[in-house]
C-alpha cells in the first residue's frame, strides 16, 4: 500500500471515529432527553386524573391532554385496582413489589418495548394511600428518535465521503514534491552527475533531504571525478613506457645490429620494464591500502626496528642514499616505542619518504628522527634537497601529482598518495613543512600501543602495558 493511500485511509479512519462519538453522544442524550420528557408527561398526567377522580369524583376524558395507546391505573395499598381508564385490565402488568417501592416524593419509571410507565404516590384527603401508575407510548418522541438517527446516519456516511475525497486530495498534494523528488533523481545517472536537486526556498523536511542528497551525490562526484582521473593517469603512466620500449624495439629492428648494439637496447628496455613494475607495484600497494581496510592484519610492531628495516631496504638498492635515524629522546622503555602496525605497509610508507627525500636532494642525505611521546610517536624525515613550492604543496598527496621542477627525476607520483593513506590506515597524522632550495621535512606521528596505568608502586611498567594482539580498523 503506497504512503498516499495509507494517508487517506488513516485520515478517514480518525475522522470516521471522531465523528461516530460525536453522532453516538447527540443521539444518546437526545434519547434521554425525551425519556425524561416523556416520563414528566405521564407523572402530570397521573396526579391530574388521581386529583380530578378524589376532588370530582370522575375524570372526564376530554379534559385531559391524550398520549398514544395512554392508560392510568389507580390501585390502593394493597394492590387492588381502583380506577382503570379505558379498559378493565392494566396494560401493565405490575407487581406488588414495584407498587410497594414507589415512596411518596419518588416516582418509579418502568419500560417494556416501546411503553413507558411511570408510579406515583398520592395520598388523599382522607389520608389514603394510593398508587397511580400511568403509561403510554410515546410514539411522537420516538418518531422524532427515529428521524433524528437518520439524519445522524446518514450525514456521518455523507462526511466520510467527503473526508475520503479532500483526504485523497491532502495526501496527493502534500506528496506531490516527493514525486517531484523522485522524478528528479531519476534523472540523475553517472553522465550527468553534476546535476543537484531543486531544494526551492522551503525549509521543511523535504527541502532538508533534497539538500542531503545534494551532498551525497557531491560526495559521489568527487570521488567519481578522482577515480576517473585515477584511471586516466594509470592508464597514460603505464602507457609512456610502453611507447618508448616500443620505439626503441622498432629503432633496433630497423637493421642487424652488433652483439653490443643489442645488449645496449635490452638494458633500455629492462629498465623501462623495472620502472613499469615498480609503478604497478605501487598502484597495487595503493589498492590494498584503499580497499577493505578491515582485512588487514595489525600487530605490536616496535618502530624503530620498522625504519631500520625500511633504511637497510633502501640502501641496498640505492647505496648512494645516506640515511641517519636517531633518538630525540630516549624512551623510557621499549614497550614506549610499540605501535600496532601493518608491518609490510608501514615500512612501505617510510621508505617512500626516505626515499624521496634521497631522490630530490643532491647529497642523498635523510635524517630520521625519533620523538617518543606519552600517547605517540613522531617521526620526522627531514632532507637538505629542492624542497617543494607553496603552490605544489596542497597536492603532493594526491595520486600522480609530481612537481614541474622534479619531472627529470624518475618517479610516478604515487608514493606519497600511498604513504598518506597508509598513516592514515594507522590512525596516525602526517604533515609537510619546505622551503625551496633548503629542504624538506615530513613529519609522521602514530598513536603509541594502548598502556594502562601503573596500579600499584609492586607492578613493574612491564606488567602494566596491555598489549592487544591485533586490532582490526
Ligand atoms: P614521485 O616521487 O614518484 O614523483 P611522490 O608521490 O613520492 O611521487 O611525490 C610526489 C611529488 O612530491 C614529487 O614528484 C615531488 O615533486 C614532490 N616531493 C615529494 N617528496 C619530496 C622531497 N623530499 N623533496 C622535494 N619534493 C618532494
Amino acid at each position: 500500500m503506497n504512503i498516499r493511500t495509507r494517508l487517506t485511509l488513516l485520515f478517514v479512519l480518525l475522522v470516521a471515529s471522531i465523528l461516530l462519538l460525536f453522532t453516538v453522544s447527540v443521539y444518546y442524550l437526545y434519547d434521554q432527553f425525551r425519556q425524561q420528557e416523556f416520563q414528566q408527561r405521564l407523572e402530570e398526567k397521573a396526579f391530574l386524573t388521581v386529583r380530578l377522580r378524589e376532588d370530582v369524583g370522575e375524570v372526564p376524558r376530554a379534559d385531559l391532554p391524550v398520549m398514544a395507546d395512554e392508560q392510568v391505573t389507580i390501585y390502593n395499598e394493597r394492590g387492588a385496582v381502583l380506577y382503570n381508564q379505558e379498559s378493565k385490565r392494566p396494560r401493565f402488568s405490575i407487581t406488588p413489589f414495584f407498587l410497594r417501592t414507589i415512596s411518596l416524593n419518588h416516582p418509579k419509571y418502568l419500560r417494556t418495548g416501546d411503553r413507558e410507565a411511570v408510579g406515583v404516590r398520592y395520598v388523599n384527603a382522607r389520608k389514603e394511600a394510593l398508587i397511580v401508575v400511568a403509561s403510554g407510548n410515546d410514539r411522537y418522541g420516538f418518531s422524532k428518535l427515529d428521524r433524528l438517527r437518520e439524519i445522524l446516519f446518514s450525514g456521518w456516511l455523507l462526511s466520510l465521503a467527503i473526508v475520503g475525497i479532500a483526504g485523497y486530495l491532502f495526501a496527493t498534494d502534500a506528496l506531490r514534491p516527493v514525486a517531484e523528488l523522485i522524478k528528479q533523481v531519476n534523472a540523475i545517472s553517472a553522465t550527468n552527475i553534476h546535476m543537484r536537486l531543486h531544494v526551492g526556498r522551503q525549509r521543511d523536511e523535504l527541502a532538508y533531504l533534497a539538500r542531503t542528497f545534494n551532498d551525497l551525490l557531491s560526495r559521489l562526484e568527487e570521488a567519481f571525478v578522482s577515480q576517473r582521473s585515477f584511471v586516466s593517469h594509470a592508464s597514460h603512466e603505464l602507457r609512456t613506457p610502453l611507447t618508448v620500449m616500443m620505439g626503441q624495439i622498432e629503432v633496433t629492428r630497423l637493421h642487424a645490429r652488433s652483439t653490443g648494439e643489442y645488449e645496449q637496447a635490452f638494458d633500455a628496455l629492462l629498465d623501462e620494464v623495472k620502472s613499469m613494475i615498480r609503478l604497478v607495484n605501487s598502484l597495487l600497494e595503493l589498492a590494498r591500502a584503499s580497499s577493505d581496510a578491515t582485512t588487514l592484519h595489525y600487530l605490536p610492531t616496535r618502530l624503530d626496528e620498522l625504519l631500520w628495516q625500511a633504511q637497510s631496504q633502501l640502501v641496498s638498492n640505492k647505496p648512494a642514499c645516506q640515511i641517519d635515524i636517531d633518538f630525540v629522546n630516549l624512551p623510557d622503555q621499549e614497550e614506549d616505542l610499540l605501535i600496532m602496525a601493518e608491518e609490510s605497509l608501514l615500512q612501505t610508507a617510510f621508505l617512500n619518504l626516505m626515499e624521496n627525500g634521497c631522490k630530490y636532494s643532491a647529497n642523498g642525505r635523510v635524517s630520521v628522527r625519533i620523538a617518543p611521546g606519552a600517547s605517540q610517536l613522531q617521526v620526522t624525515v627531514s632532507d637538505t634537497g629542492s624542497g617543494i613550492s607553496t603552490a605544489d604543496l596542497p597536492h603532493i598527496f594526491e595520486p600522480f601529482y609530481r612537481s614541474n621542477n622534479t619531472m627529470t627525476i624518475n618517479g610516478h607520483g604515487i608514493g606519497l598518495a600511498l604513504t598518506h593513506r597508509i598513516i592514515q590506515l594507522h590512525r596516525g597524522h602526517i604533515s609537510v613543512e619546505s622551503v625551496v632550495g633548503k629542504g624538506t621535512t615530513f613529519r609522521v606521528t602514530l598513536p603509541v600501543v594502548y598502556r594502562q596505568p601503573a596500579s600499584s608502586g609492586s607492578s613493574s611498567d612491564a606488567e602494566s602495558t596491555k598489549l592487544p594482539d591485533s586490532y582490526n580498523v
